[in-house]
């Protein structure tokens, strides 16, 4: 591909363009529009990139990213610990408070179960799970995962990993649109689906 731009600025689109949503002609404006904004943009986004890089961490109990181990719901005396709510990612927990309708804990497997992709149970956070469960003080687990083929065969596999745990297993109720993942969701659809679980 001819390069239209110096080498700094075609390596700053190729790195944006690897960001999910974005391709190359995405990248490339967005790239544009953080040069022509230096100061407002580009520099205060340098600052808190390099400072994500260096301060986040997954929390060493849930997986859950902050810049503290454990993290803030984790370390938070409010937060109910006798329910564990189970996400696929960061960002379903990131939809979950903001839709602010969930008061226990959470735990992030980091991924999903895929015959496909050859993800296997060891590559995700399913010992800790199986672990904090079994811990005592735990009394429902609720499943979150997303309503495809790798979240449910996911669902399943835990439901067996936690069944002799003595802990109830739940899953949010599906007003929830097939394949969807919790990010796109609205608030109140987060709220009606935790209120409406089922024993999974
Ligand atoms: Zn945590």
């Amino acid at each position: 591909m001819a390069q239209s731009a110096g080498p700094e600025i075609e390596r700053l689109i190729a790195l944006l363009s690897k960001l999910p949503g974005m391709g190359p002609r995405s990248a490339r404006r967005a790239t544009l529009a953080l040069l022509k904004r230096k100061d407002q943009l580009l520099v205060p986004l340098a600052q808190a990139m390099a400072e994500a890089a260096d301060r986040v961490r997954a929390c060493s109990i849930c997986g859950a990213l902050d810049t503290r181990d454990p993290c803030a719901v984790c370390a938070d005396p409010e937060r109910d610990p006798a329910l564990i709510c189970v996400v696929e990612e960061a960002g379903a927990l990131w939809a979950m408070e903001r839709a602010g309708a969930f008061r226990g804990r959470y735990h992030v497997l980091g991924g999903l179960l895929s015959a496909l992709d050859g993800v296997g149970p060891e590559a995700l956070r399913i010992q800790g799970l199986v672990d904090r469960a079994r811990s005592g003080g735990v009394s429902e687990v609720i499943l979150a995962l997303p309503a495809t083929v790798d979240g449910q065969t996911t669902a399943h596999y835990l439901s067996d990993r936690l069944a002799g745990t003595g802990v109830s297993v739940t899953s949010l109720a599906r007003g929830v649109p097939v394949g969807g993942e919790l990010d796109w969701l609205d608030d109140g659809t987060i709220a009606q689906a935790l209120r409406a679980r089922r024993p999974a």
